[in-house]
């Protein structure tokens, strides 16, 4: 099988971009060289691995899974069904926190349900400073962990229920916590489908891990530290009254790219 016809099989079940995509995965090339080689013969593994891969993607399965990775803040983070998929919304929180630092010349900050480890490994680069990534499951630390040292990132690791393993007081914290509420529609569409559920879903109104993240934010910030918290479309009243009842001030709320409130915040004073 050459390159073209490989292509041509792959389309009868997925995009061409992603068929493309999948085959530079498989050889191990650029996407340059496979448009410049149709003709190339394909080795009988090469054939089957990539055959393979287009069924997981015509199953459904998310395409960051397939080939393993995402790139989040211009760096590729590895990615498995242990972790969500970082998306690019949450960018959002890595330059509102990153703009909260200014002044601190060695922060503390804490990413609670770090996953993939996107938002902890994006802020050390950026920021230089003292970085505490909390999660529950074991296996999207380690995810996480073989992301913070292949982009060199120094970040400390702790397995933690938001806070109940966390020490100490932060500059920043922040979190992209789940936020769907048990049962949403959406959880069944998707890439959603294929995600870990804890990673997505937190009660019946979705608020769950907000109410314990936000609740108990005062103990582990810092005078003047900031709480950052990613959530859903329709959550920034709720989160906003959530921020107020913990004691935080200086509330604030930001709209993602798509013109959505997904980030609300406020200090301690
Ligand atoms: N933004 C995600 C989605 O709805 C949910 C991520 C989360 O719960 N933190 O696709």
């Amino acid at each position: 099988m050459i390159v073209a016809e490989a292509l041509a099989e792959a389309r009868k079940a997925i995009s061409a971009s992603e068929a493309r995509l999948l085959l530079q995965e498989t050889l191990g090339i650029t996407a340059a060289t496979l448009a410049a080689h149709p003709q190339r013969e394909l080795g009988l593994g090469d054939a089957a691995c990539f055959l393979a891969l287009v069924s997981r993607r015509a199953a459904g399965e998310p395409i960051a899974y397939v080939v393993g990775r995402r790139e989040f803040y211009g760096r590729q983070f590895a990615v498995s069904p242990a972790v969500l998929i970082p998306r690019p919304e949450t960018e959002l929180l890595v330059d509102i926190g990153q703009a909260k630092l200014t002044t601190c010349e060695w922060p503390r900050i804490l990413d609670l349900g770090t996953g993939s480890g996107c938002l902890a490994v994006t802020l050390a680069l950026a920021t230089g400073g003292e970085v505490v990534a909390a999660d529950l499951s074991a296996e999207a630390l380690a995810v996480a962990r073989d992301n913070a040292e292949r982009l060199n990132a120094e970040v400390r690791f702790v397995v933690s229920d938001w806070y109940s393993a966390i020490d100490g007081e932060f500059d920043l914290i922040v979190a992209n916590p789940p936020y769907v509420a048990n049962g949403d529609p959406h959880l069944s569409e998707g890439d959603l489908r294929f995600e870990p559920a804890a990673a997505l879903a937190s009660g019946a109104d979705g608020l769950t891990a907000l109410r314990a993240i936000v609740g108990d934010a005062r103990r582990f910030l810092r005078p003047g530290g900031w709480l950052l918290v990613e959530h859903g479309y329709d959550q920034g009243p709720a989160v906003a009254e959530l921020l107020a009842a913990a004691g935080l001030r200086d509330i604030e709320q930001h709209r993602d790219l798509a013109g959505i409130v997904r980030v609300s915040g406020g200090i301690q004073g």
